[in-house]
């Protein structure tokens, strides 16, 4: 008997919740429930995080949670609950089955079947962002290495306990050099691990179209947490609909299981939801908590009920459908159907795959860090670089000298080209003239003096060699 924590959420989160457990218990889940109120109401009640510190306190306990969508109000002040259940619990791993059900479903990509492993915890998902001048607002992308070594390695592990073939990584480091750096020098890596599993990188961009235009090439993908925020949901809209998929988020110590759609509040009331994202879901769970037995049942009895043509609105097609059901009608079609199997589509047989147990992130030796110049950002009106150079200038000493100014990464100065559009947000590098290692009582002194001088600046970025290697990127046509 495992003890999991419930919260039915808002909109049609009740309807869906209902539906789901009503079918799992009918399989001979053996789970005990703590339910816990999240959400719209908490929210409103004035609780901005939309949950109670009680309901951490059964989150925590029972480490595994079912979770129906919720509606975070709209306007400032509201933190998304999902994002910080997440943080909170180290919930590092966002997994994403994506598998069309064709015919049955409606898709283009009869074959797809992808997995999308999503990194949940840093990436610009940090939430770190400043207004520095008038004109330019920054959010920091923060890529660690233990982050990537943890997603990375679960993609594999992933891939082997479910008998995938191939690791596919997409990130865009031909551009951001040092953040998705990390995570595909990471990936080269840790794919030595794995000799079993077929591994390849591709850039973003032209993975992205190659996904959403061929995805049978594709087998389980791993990305950095917007690039996965923003691929998943394609992945799951093309595999048939977003209705349909479910997601489980991952850490050493919990996990929280959901339907990757919404609330629908204008769908609530109504007996009409799709309740098999969240369905899917609970099926990830079970296999979580070691009740293969019980995912397997349900899941081919939820295959049987689609190909039998038992639809919910959302994927009723006139022809292929055979009745459009509510959603509690669907479940007891669900129901009616365990034991069964599907004939045409695939059934599953999911083997072991229960929580992986990841190895411990072990820190690595210090490496030999020294400080090379500092950046200082300069909130400036003016429009010549030139004259900002001369202005900056004044700051020279023996130990720190203006290497080079960029806006918006392009650099100005020197021999910039007129026809740059600059904006009032100015780095100015400061560099050891002769390309030593500079002192840090530069970085002070240079501040000190650029007060003295009246220079507005909004912050500084170090710049450092690790072992003898540069490690910050340089201007753009430097
Ligand atoms: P949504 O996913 O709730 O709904 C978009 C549309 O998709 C709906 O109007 C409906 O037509 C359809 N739809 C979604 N789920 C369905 C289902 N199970 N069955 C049938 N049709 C379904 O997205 P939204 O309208 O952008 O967001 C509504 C609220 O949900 C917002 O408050 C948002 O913050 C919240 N939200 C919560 C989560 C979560 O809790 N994990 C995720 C996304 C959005």
């Amino acid at each position: 008997m495992t003890r999991i924590t419930v919260a039915k959420g808002d909109g049609i989160g009740p309807e869906i919740m209902d539906a789901t457990l009503r079918i799992i218990m009918a399989a001979g889940a053996k789970i005990e429930i703590d339910e816990i109120e999240v959400g719209e109401k908490v929210y409103l009640a004035g609780n901005t995080s939309g949950i109670a510190p009680e309901a951490w306190d059964i989150i925590r306990r029972n480490k595994v949670f079912l979770k129906a969508p919720i509606t975070t109000p709209q306007g400032g002040g509201y933190k998304s609950l999902n994002v910080t259940t997440r943080k909170f619990l180290g919930l590092y791993a966002n997994i994403r089955p994506c598998r069309s059900l064709h015919p049955f479903v409606e898709t283009k990509y009869p074959n797809m079947d992808v997995v999308i492993v999503r990194e949940n915890e840093e990436d610009l998902y940090a939430g770190i962002e400043h207004q520095q001048t008038d004109e330019v607002v920054q959010c920091l992308k923060l890529i660690s290495r233990p982050g990537c070594e943890k997603i990375i390695r679960y993609a594999f592990e992933y891939a082997r306990q479910q008998k995938r073939k191939k690791v596919t990584c997409f990130t865009k480091d031909n551009i951001m050099k040092q953040t998705d750096g990390l995570f595909h020098k990471v990936f080269d890596e840790i794919a030595k691990e794995y000799p079993d599993i077929e591994n390849e990188h591709w850039i973003i961009d032209i993975g992205a179209a190659k996904l959403s235009d061929t995805p049978e090439a594709f087998d389980v993908v791993v990305m950095p947490n917007l690039y996965g925020d923003i691929l998943s949901d394609i992945a799951a809209q093309i595999s048939g609909s977003v209705g349909l998929a479910g997601s489980a988020n991952i850490g050493e110590e919990c996990a929280m299981f959901e339907a990757i759609h919404g609330s629908a509040p204008r769908r609530a009331g109504q007996n009409l939801a799709n309740p098999s994202g969240l369905l899917q879901g609970a099926v990830m769970m079970l296999n979580h908590i070691g009740q293969t037995d019980v995912a397997e049942r349900v899941q081919n009895a939820w295959l049987k009920t689609i190909e039998d043509g038992l639809h919910t609105y959302d994927i009723y097609t006139e022809g292929m459908s055979k009745q459009k059901l509510g959603t509690r009608e669907f479940a007891d079609a669900v129901i009616a159907n365990l034991g069964e199997k599907p004939r045409q589509l695939q059934p599953v047989n999911y083997g072991n795959s229960s929580a992986l147990k990841l190895p411990k992130y072990k820190r690595a030796a210090p490496r030999k860090k020294e400080l090379l110049g500092v950046d200082l950002f300069v909130h400036w009106r003016g429009e010549s670089a030139d004259e900002l150079a001369v202005l900056m200038q004044k700051l020279n000493s023996a130990q720190a000298k203006l290497t080079m100014i960029t806006n918006r990464g392009i650099k100005v100065w020197p021999e910039g080209f007129k026809e740059t559009f600059c904006t009032d947000h100015w780095r100015c590098r400061f560099k050891h003239p002769n390309g030593s290692v500079m002192e840090a009582q530069e970085i002070p002194r240079l501040l000190q003096q650029a007060i003295s001088e009246k220079i507005d600046i909004v912050k500084t970025e170090n710049l450092y060699a690790f072992d003898g290697e540069p490690a910050f990127s340089l201007g753009q046509g430097q």
